[in-house]
This record gives structure tokens, C-alpha cells and sequence, in this order.
């Protein structure tokens, strides 16, 4: 297939830098033969590279080297390129002068990282609604948390804040550790970051915000929400995957024995004994995935200079579209925690009446080009808490740089016609 690098027309409008996305005109087969260009509603789960990011990754293929260890010249222009990516996504994530930005293999390893980095025994609060990256690694083999408060599903962003506040302050003494999800990866609600923050500090806790799906379609600062750490992946904003980034306050980092043991995270290694490099050597063990790092800063740097309020606009739009045109259609439901008014990043998932999502999701890709994603998302308790009785799983639809009108308008056609007709 044509995969050139090519500008997609809108997002280019929409600002002067090149947000276009590699791929954006690939032509796929739909069941009939007949070649369309492929319109991708997955941005949720990966978005592809921008072309940015793939041009910084082909100018940083002729210096491959491992980083920290060579003094060949690849070996200098290689840790420079790394630690230059890691000043750009303290930028992009608005860290304050003293904040640590750990490189890691994406939310998942970040979270799992930070629960073996929690002081002995701290407590930690967390919502129902979380992806299970957020849900899971506190209560999982090696984490130091101690008890695990697990808030029911909150019927609306104030419940959301009063149920913390609660928790925290019934919570047993010592360290507290509230983790939230940014926006969620099921219905796309963002949740009240500033406000749970607030909660938190004056509960003398700390918070952690799984920005994962928050962060590419919305700026998001450290110093501006007050926020303790903040976690997201590479792979989800237009970088390729394997690279991820957990960022906050360091004396937790600093105090916890690296989870992963192996070179870079030593100091010094005796007989006897073994002395932990400082951060954020101490928990990038092993040799580093320097174009991971190099290629997610690209994508920072990328969304930074285009504006992320601007690209805020254009997707809203296209989701206002989306919204307004699945909410037309007969027997099609969207799936909402929260008032159907609630802020939400480009993420709907709805089932249709009388059709099984996965047969659903098969008919969009096979018979007209559309690429959903049908299942329970890794987030099992919300999902199954919002999908109507007769449904085991339902369709997700989330969009980013790359989508169009057409594409939005080929799935709402698409949606009218399965919910009408079946596949
Ligand atoms: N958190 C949220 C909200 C997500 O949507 C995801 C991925 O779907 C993750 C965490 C995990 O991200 P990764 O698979 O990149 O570790």
C-alpha cells in the first residue's frame, strides 16, 4: 500500500506545523474488492506516527548507539538526543524545576513502576472506573502499597471528588496515594484532575494521573494542576511503541530500590554489595530504548509548536459531528458515566439493539474500510457497569490527528445502515 508520509488536509488547516500522520491515505480491500482509504477510529488504543516523529526517527537511524556507555561519537550524539528528549517532555508535561522524568516502556510499566516505589504501606485510592494499568498494579505481586481503597463507580464528577476527599480522610495514617485516570479510555469523560488534587493535598495525600488518554488530545501540566506524577505512553501520541514516561516528585522514586536490577541503574557493585545510581538512572535499568524516548519527545515537541488547544478545537468538532450523528440513529447507544454534557476527549462507545459488537466491529472494517475496536477495553468494571443488559462488549470509535469528515461521516453512515438493516 501507499504509506508515504503524507499531509492530511484538515489537520494541516488547522495550523501551520505538519501534524499530518504516516499512513493517512493508505488504501485497504473491503470485502466486495473494491480499495478504499482506510479510516481508523482506533487512535485510542495506538495513533500512528506523525510524520514528524518518522522524520527525526530516519535523522536519528545513522547515529544508532546505546546511550550512557560509549564514548564513541554515535554514543555522544545518541545521549545527547536522549537527554534532550527527556528536557522536551518535562516541557510537555509542564514539570516543575525538581520533578524526575523516568523513561519506561509506556503507562503500564509507569504505573507498576511507581506502586514498587510508594513508601511501605502507603494507601492507596483508587476509582472503579480505572484502566485496569491504573486498577491492578497496587494490589499486584512487588507493589509496597498496603491497603487498597477501590471507590465505587461515582455518578457524577462531584460525587467523584466527595467520595476521595472521604476515603482520604478515613484512610489509616502515613503516605496516601490517590490514582485517577485523565480521560477515560471507555467513554472519553475527563475527570476533575484539579479538583481531586485539591482533594488530595489537603488531605496531605498524593496524586498520580494516568494521562494516557488525556494527554494526546489535551495539554496537561504538573505545576498548572498541582498534580504528583503523571504516567502516559508513547504509542499513543503519534510515537511509535515501547516508550512511555512516568514524571513527579522524586523523593519516592529516589528512596525505592530499583524494580528492574542491571547496569545503568548502579552506582557501584561490590562482592558484597550494590550502591543505585541516583534518578533517573536508577529505574531505567538495561540498555534505555533511545529512539522510544527520542521519537515520543518528537511527538511532544510536534503537538507543542502546532498548539494542543488548536488541535483541541478540530477534534472537538469532529466528535461534536460523531456524537451528534450516532445520537440520530435508532437503537444506538452510547455508553456515559457521567451527563451526556461532561467534557470528553475523541472517544465514544455505544452498542447497537439487537446486534453483537464484534460482529458489529467485523462489518465496519470488512465492508466499508472502518477500523473500531469492539470488546470490554481493559477496563472491565466500567464497561460492564455501563453496557445495557443483552450486551457482552461494545464498540469503540476514538478518533485523533488523522480523522476527517469523511471518515466520521463513512461511520455514521455505516452505523445507520448496520442498525437498520445488520451486517
Ligand atoms: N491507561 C489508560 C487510560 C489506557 O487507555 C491505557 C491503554 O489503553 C493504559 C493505561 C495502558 O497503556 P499501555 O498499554 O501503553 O501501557
Amino acid at each position: 500500500p501507499a504509506s508515504g508520509a503524507r499531509t492530511t488536509p484538515a489537520a494541516s488547516r488547522a495550523t501551520a506545523v505538519d501534524t499530518s500522520i504516516v499512513g493517512a491515505d493508505v488504501r485497504i480491500p473491503l470485502v466486495t474488492g473494491e480499495r478504499v482509504t482506510y479510516a481508523n477510529f482506533d487512535y485510542a488504543a495506538s495513533a500512528p506516527c506523525l510524520a514528524a516523529v518518522r522524520e527525526v526517527l530516519d535523522a536519528s537511524l545513522p547515529y544508532y548507539a546505546s546511550v550512557h556507555r560509549g564514548a564513541g561519537f554515535h554514543s555522544q550524539v545518541s545521549t545527547n538526543a536522549y537527554e534532550q528528549a527527556r528536557r522536551s517532555v518535562a516541557r510537555f508535561v509542564g514539570a516543575r524545576h525538581n520533578d524526575a522524568v523516568v523513561f519506561v516502556r509506556g503507562t503500564t510499566d509507569a504505573l507498576n513502576l511507581l506502586a514498587r516505589s510508594v513508601p511501605k504501606d502507603c494507601t492507596v485510592v483508587v476509582f472503579a472506573a480505572e484502566h485496569h494499568a491504573s486498577l491492578l498494579p497496587w494490589q499486584h505481586r512487588g507493589s509496597r502499597a498496603g491497603k487498597v481503597i477501590r471507590l465505587p463507580l461515582p455518578q457524577s464528577p462531584d460525587a467523584a471528588v466527595e467520595a476521595a476527599r472521604e476515603a482520604l480522610r478515613s484512610a489509616p495514617e502515613g503516605p496516601r496515594l490517590l490514582c485517577v485516570t485523565g480521560a477515560s479510555n471507555v467513554t472519553g469523560e475527563i475527570w476533575p484532575i484539579e479538583r481531586l488534587t485539591a482533594v488530595a493535598h489537603s488531605a496531605g495525600a498524593r496524586i498520580v494521573v494516568d494521562a494516557a488518554q488525556l494527554i494526546p488530545h489535551q495539554s496537561f501540566g504538573l505545576s498548572a494542576t498541582g498534580a504528583d506524577y503523571v504516567a502516559f505512553s508513547g504509542h499513543k501520541l503519534y510515537a511509535p511503541f515501547g516508550a512511555g514516561v512516568l514524571a513527579g516528585r522524586t523523593d519516592w522514586l529516589q528512596a525505592a530500590t530499583p524494580y528492574l536490577a542491571g547496569g545503568g541503574a548502579t552506582g557501584n557493585v561490590t562482592e558484597d554489595d550494590v550502591r543505585w545510581n541516583d534518578l533517573p538512572a536508577r529505574h531505567e535499568a538495561g540498555s534505555p530504548n533511545v529512539l522510544g524516548a527520542v521519537t515520543l519527545a518528537a511527538a511532544c515537541d510536534t503537538l507543542t509548536e502546532a498548539g494542543q488547544d488548536e488541535l483541541h478545537a478540530r477534534e472537538q468538532a469532529l466528535l461534536d459531528r460523531l456524537r451528534t450523528g450516532l445520537a440520530a440513529i435508532p437503537g444506538v447507544r452510547d455508553l456515559a458515566l457521567w451527563d451526556t454534557d461532561h467534557p470528553r476527549v475523541g472517544i465514544v462507545s455505544f452498542v447497537i439493539d439487537g446486534l453483537a459488537s464484534d460482529l458489529v466491529a467485523a462489518a465496519l472494517s470488512a465492508e466499508y474500510g472502518i477500523g473500531v475496536r469492539d470488546g470490554l477495553f481493559c477496563a472491565h468494571l466500567l464497561t460492564r457497569h455501563l453496557l445495557p443488559e443483552e450486551h457482552e462488549q461494545a464498540v469503540r470509535a476514538s478518533i485523533g490527528l488523522g480523522t476527517t469528515e469523511e471518515h466520521v461521516d463513512r461511520l455514521i453512515g455505516a452505523v445507520a445502515r448496520l442498525a437498520a438493516h445488520g451486517p
